[in-house]
């Protein structure tokens, strides 16, 4: 079948950037862990009509007319969500994770509130109260860390709890290796009367899966993002537990009013059918079986790279994701790696460590993951083959150091970009991937002329 044929004609232009994305994609290894491939059912519900139709408002009561079919589209994927988490409540209007976060703050908090999230630099998202993100501005924040070890330093979210008495605390997290605490964060919330948010964004695809503790049972909200481990469109849902409902019987109706008048006008009526699409995906067995492989995967990932020589935040993962700890290799050495794996087919993010000695814009590690490989069939088999790749390609720029001052800096990473391009070591680690890409086709049968 040909794809794209009517846009081929009427947009030459569009079309071969989306062409030439695809083949990006088709050709490298996708290791970024917030990223995934969605099923060709999910593409076609969201380049479906469903785009065109104006529906401000929820089911039922919506400020224009003709929304006989947006209402069932929403209602239907309303309540695959509460069905898939286990909860009351579920909003699928939020245009992505981070405005979805932004409506809980101001459901249930105002400005000047104290809340708390964990450090951005620790593994922290943006929207859980970083100083550069509103969150951080219009409130009160009062971030937790890891431990030396990498772990959530619990003893110190529940003491700084309690000195700083906070409206809301969020859990869940954005660079995490290990299993999100939520029992022991639902303590210190309920032990100062906080809200507890659960964001898991990274992991609502686990979760559902069954491979990751569920945060229905100790949270009072829970927000993620559609278009991660959960394999659906860019696109997030808010939901409301039986615990949160308890503590306040108003919340889901706070929540709808947040979305929409507070801070949206109409949803994105496409993107609603994909997250049905992909939540009845969700709930099949093959999905439990994916997730399940995803989490081998990430573990038998994490040992091949630490059977070749790197250092991992934590000394291994229990999630889809891995956080290289590059200190042995010099501090800020994060963008070499990212860029050289980048040069041989791996795509990956430079990313801050727990106690970073460099800083987020040149960071001193290297954050990776296994959803899309997992979505393209691969297995531990190829992990551990990858695992070697990356560790090669790691050691092969290890002589490459951020020079100190700053002015030198450009100048450096631009002779560094030339060399690699040149590396012939790395064009053989590009040939090796390219060849293992051609064994798990991506969109097999979407043909592109
Ligand atoms: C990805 C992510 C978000 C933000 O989602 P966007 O869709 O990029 O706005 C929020 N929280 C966490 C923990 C995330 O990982």
């Amino acid at each position: 079948m040909e794809w794209l044929s009517t846009l081929r004609k009427a947009d030459p232009e569009t079309y071969g950037i989306i062409k030439d994305e695809l083949k990006r994609q088709r050709e490298g290894l996708e290791m970024i862990p917030s990223e995934n491939f969605t099923s060709l059912q999910v593409l076609e519900a969201i380049g479906s009509v469903l785009t065109n139709k104006y529906s401000e408002g929820y089911p039922g009561r919506r400020y224009y007319g003709g929304n006989q079919f947006i209402d069932k589209m929403e209602t239907l994927a309303v309540d695959r969500a509460k069905k898939a988490f286990g909860v009351p409540y579920a909003n699928v209007q939020p245009y992505s994770g981070s405005p979805a976060n932004l409506a809980v703050y101001f459901a249930v908090c105002r400005p000047g509130d104290t809340i708390m999230g964990l450090n951005l630099s620790d593994g922290g998202h943006l929207t859980h109260g970083f100083k550069a993100s509103l969150t951080g501005q219009v409130f009160n924040s009062v971030p937790y860390h890891v431990g030396k070890d990498g772990y959530i330093d619990i003893d110190e979210a529940r003491r700084l709890a309690e000195e700083n008495r906070p409206k809301l605390i969020w859990v869940g997290y954005t660079a995490y290796p290990r299993e999100i605490p939520f029992e022991e964060f639902a303590k210190i919330a309920d032990g100062v009367g906080a809200y507890l948010a659960a964001d898991i964004s990274h992991v609502s695809g686990l979760v559902v899966g069954g491979v990751h503790k569920s945060p229905v049972p100790y949270a009072h909200i829970v927000t993620t993002t559609t278009h991660k481990t959960l394999r659906g469109p860019r696109g997030a849902i808010i939901m409301v537990t039986e615990k949160g409902k308890a503590k306040d019987p108003d919340l889901p109706d706070k929540i709808d009013k947040v979305i929409i008048p507070g801070m949206q006008g109409g949803p994105h009526n496409h993107t609603t059918a994909g997250i049905a699409v992909a939540l009845l995906e969700a709930s099949k067995p093959e999905f439990a079986q994916y997730a399940r492989q995803v989490v081998k995967n990430a573990d038998a990932l994490a040992r091949s790279l630490m059977k070749n020589g790197l250092k991992l935040v934590t000394d291994g993962t229990q999630t889809h994701l891995i956080l290289i700890d590059l200190t042995p290799f010099g501090k800020g050495t994060g963008i070499f790696v990212q860029d050289a794996l980048d040069e041989a087919g791996i795509t990956v993010n430079k990313n801050t460590i727990p106690n970073d000695p460099s800083n987020p814009f040149y960071p001193s590690g290297v954050r990776l993951g296994t959803p899309a490989l997992t979505t393209r069939g691969m297995r531990e088999k190829e992990m551990d083959l990858i695992g070697g790749l990356i560790a090669e390609v790691a050691k092969s720029v290890a002589r490459y150091q951020l020079p100190e001052r700053k002015e030198e800096r450009s100048a450096y990473l631009r002779n560094f970009k030339n060399e690699i391009k040149a590396d012939s070591e790395l064009a053989q680690v590009r040939g090796k991937v390219l060849r293992l890409c051609e064994k798990f086709p991506l969109y097999p049968g979407m043909e592109l002329p």
